[in-house]
């Protein structure tokens, strides 16, 4: 068609990743269409992707020229650029000459670019000299990620989309792809339907559309999903279905393991977790016979005070079974966000250095401050999302920049977030949509340019590296965040911001892996751009689809670690009081805080207003019907919803999507006023999926 051009891309949504052809008209009108020749969706879009454009196209809640105000005691105020950068820049250096360096930091976001998650990484870290930035990936990925590094020995998804067409067994805990990731969903859905042996197993408490397909479903107790995978690995070595030629030459820890699980019978284990002795056998069965056995989990494990130990538990089944480094086998965490694991190559948490250095090797640090110039990195992991907020609820952190998230409503325990926000003595707050919720406590206001409004590069689940194309311009004076932290670096005096283009972020960036497990040293945007996508280590022009083919792991004596998990369960404690087990999580056509979602009428559609699951019994014990409008309590606060009464929930168990915030006077649906900010010791994520609470007729 004459007067169209096509644009490449990558969906702005999930991990899944998926490519996007834009097109734009000779009106410069948008529309989106799934790139056929993409080897993740091969043309395929969700309702999600598929309705990108129109928000991109409405600028309505843009915000479209920096704000700022002199005190607390002033209104904000629309300003120029420079007089933004120059009052943020005193505010700063004030703050860290008075309180020092860890009384700032920076809250970043799964959805920024690698290159503004690079120079954000670099600015505080390298400059602040403070290592207080994490991300909202830390309530998604986190307690994978210990988990990848504990065993495996670097964070690192070990397989391809690729590898699905190749399995036979598949087990998908705590997530659901069918709704959360569903373009990889259709490729088992399609794989399953051509090999209708195929099987698969599903874990969780209720039942979703991802059940639809299974085998068989698990409908565990929340919080016994340690007590479930141990029992299942236990009727493993029962029914003598191990690889003991992987686990003898590849894997260290076996034995504990052995006498860890061999403890508990599985009448005890059933007991606990409310599934039957049979299907716990049945489970141990089809991974026990699989070929290919992969390993699917989201935020159901992650997302929990035991996230650490639900992962390690998890893992060790692809380990034992030998399910890993070969084709159509191995763990696979979902990502929740399109560019999270891009975030953590840039090292972009507070527990992390940049390229995968790890923060506490001395050697590594000065490595890296040798990279960027500066004198020294500190040693002291930074604090993570929940613990900044309460330094900052504390007096103990004074200044926070928030960049592309919305942690009044998607941080746990959103009261305390609300007053820690309000107490700090300057926030940042750097977004593109002025219905960001943080933006009330805001002292300045910086708007930046979305989707499609600038260029950079995301890599998705399975370790695929692609390059957005920019578009458009971005609306009013909003800029690209690469160019915010770099204006700002300037005004602070810091060398080595002044990159003639993104490129040139990239280009540092992939110098810094030159030499690690997740090598991109050769990688350019023009590779990018020709071979549309690479999967990193990308070394000598060749892109890795599976890693460990050659079973040598990335721990120092090369084999992967079957580690024993604790079955404490540190969540929040069930009372009388408080006796249903609340869970949270998405429904199929909202993003997050539905800050762009919300803005599609299509979307909307298909659920338009929050509610609260519950199962029959439990409605009835409270004089509950479905449509009534209930009060939710917990320890820190309380909704109001309509409710939805079904038996897809487990008894003593109910789910609210966490998306809504007010929406009237009777109902007020911000789901993480309730949640609670108990976190994994380890992983630092906090436990989304176990919060004791009440529910009465409103
Ligand atoms: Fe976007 Fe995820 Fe949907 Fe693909 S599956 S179109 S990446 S939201």
């Amino acid at each position: 068609m004459k007067n169209i051009s096509t644009y490449k891309s990558t969906c702005s949504y999930c991990g899944v990743g998926c490519g996007i052809d834009v097109k734009k008209d000779a009106k410069g009108k948008l529309t989106v269409e799934g790139d056929i020749n993409y080897p993740v969706n091969k043309g395929k879009l969700c309702s999600k992707g598929m309705n990108l454009h129109y928000v991109v196209q409405d600028t309505t809640d843009r915000l479209l020229y920096p704000q700022m105000r002199w005190s607390k005691q002033h209104d904000l105020q629309r300003v120029d650029w420079d007089t933004a950068f120059t009052r943020a820049a005193a505010v700063f250096k004030s703050i860290i000459k008075k309180y020092g360096p860890d009384s700032v930091g920076m809250y970043v976001s799964g959805q920024c670019l690698t290159e503004e998650y690079y120079l954000a990484n670099k600015l505080t870290k390298g400059f602040f000299q403070t290592n207080n930035i994490d991300t909202n990936s830390r309530l998604c990925m986190s307690s994978a990620v210990v988990g990848y590094v504990k065993t495996l020995g670097e964070d690192t998804v070990p397989i391809s989309y690729e590898d699905i067409e190749h399995a036979d067994t598949f087990m998908i805990a705590g997530a659901n792809p069918a709704w959360c990731h569903p373009i990889l969903f259709r490729r088992i859905e399609a794989h399953k339907e051509k090999n209708p042996n195929t099987k698969l197993i599903v874990i969780d408490p209720r039942k979703t559309q991802t059940c639809a397909l299974a085998d068989l479903h698990l409908q565990l107790k929340p919080g016994t999903d340690v007590v479930l995978y141990q029992a299942i690995g236990r009727a493993i070595i029962e029914e003598g279905d191990l690889d003991w030629d992987f686990i003898k030459n590849h894997t260290d820890g076996f034995d504990e393991y052995r006498k860890e699980v061999m403890r508990r019978p599985l009448k005890e284990a059933s007991a606990i977790t409310g599934v039957t002795i049979d299907e716990i056998k049945l489970a141990a069965r089809y991974i026990g016979n699989a070929k290919g056995f992969i390993n699917m989990w989201a935020m159901g494990l992650n997302q929990s005070a035991q996230g650490t130990n639900k992962n390690l538990a998890l893992l060790n089944l692809n380990l034992i079974t030998g399910q890993i480094g070969k084709v159509g086998a191995g763990p696979f965490s979902l990502t929740g966000q399109p560019n999270a694991m891009g975030g953590r190559e840039v090292g972009g948490m507070a527990s992390l250095l940049a390229a995968h250095h790890d923060l506490k090797n001395p050697e590594h640090r000065q490595k890296v401050a040798d990279f960027w110039g500066v004198d020294h990195i500190q040693e002291k992991p930074g604090k993570t999302a929940t613990e900044m907020f309460e330094a900052l609820h504390s007096g103990e952190m004074k200044a926070v920049w928030i960049v592309c998230t919305n942690p009044m409503v998607s941080l746990p325990n959103s009261k305390l977030v609300e007053e820690a926000l309000k107490k700090a003595k300057f926030v940042i707050v750097q977004d593109i949509s002025n219905k960001a919720d943080s933006i009330e406590h805001a002292d300045m206001i910086l708007p930046a340019a979305g989707w499609l409004e600038k260029e950079g590069t995301m890599t998705n689940s399975e370790r695929r590296i692609s390059h957005l194309e920019r578009v458009i311009p971005a609306p009013g004076e909003a800029l690209p965040d690469t160019e915010i932290f770099c204006r700002f670096a300037q005004k602070m005096g810091y060398h080595g911001f002044d990159y003639q283009s993104t490129e040139d972020i990239f280009k540092e960036h992939a110098l810094l892996t030159k030499g690690t497990n997740i090598d991109i040293a050769e990688l350019t945007y023009d590779t990018l751009k020709k071979e549309r996508s690479v999967q990193w280590p990308y070394v000598n022009g060749k892109s890795t689809d599976r890693l460990f083919e050659d079973k040598q792991f990335f721990t120092p004596n090369k084999k992967a670690q079957i580690l024993t998990s604790g079955v404490e369960n540190n969540s929040d404690l069930l009372t009388p009081e408080m006796p249903l087990i609340l869970t949270t999580g998405r429904i199929r056509d909202q993003w997050h805080t539905r800050t762009r979602t919300g803005k599609v009428n299509k979307l909307n559609q298909h659920i338009s207003d929050p509610f609260l699951e519950m199962h029959p019994k439990d409605a009835e014990e409270r004089g509950l019907k479905d449509g009534d409008t209930a009060v939710i309590n917990t320890k820190r606060g309380e909704c109001r919803v309509n409710i939805t009464v079904t038996t897809d929930i487990k008894e003593g168990v109910i789910f609210m999507p966490m998306h809504w915030g007010k929406i009237s006077n009777d109902i007020f649906a911000r789901t993480n006023n309730l949640t609670a900010n108990a976190i994994d010791p380890i992983s630092k994520e906090p436990d989304f999926k176990f919060s004791s609470a009440q529910v009465a007729k409103y």
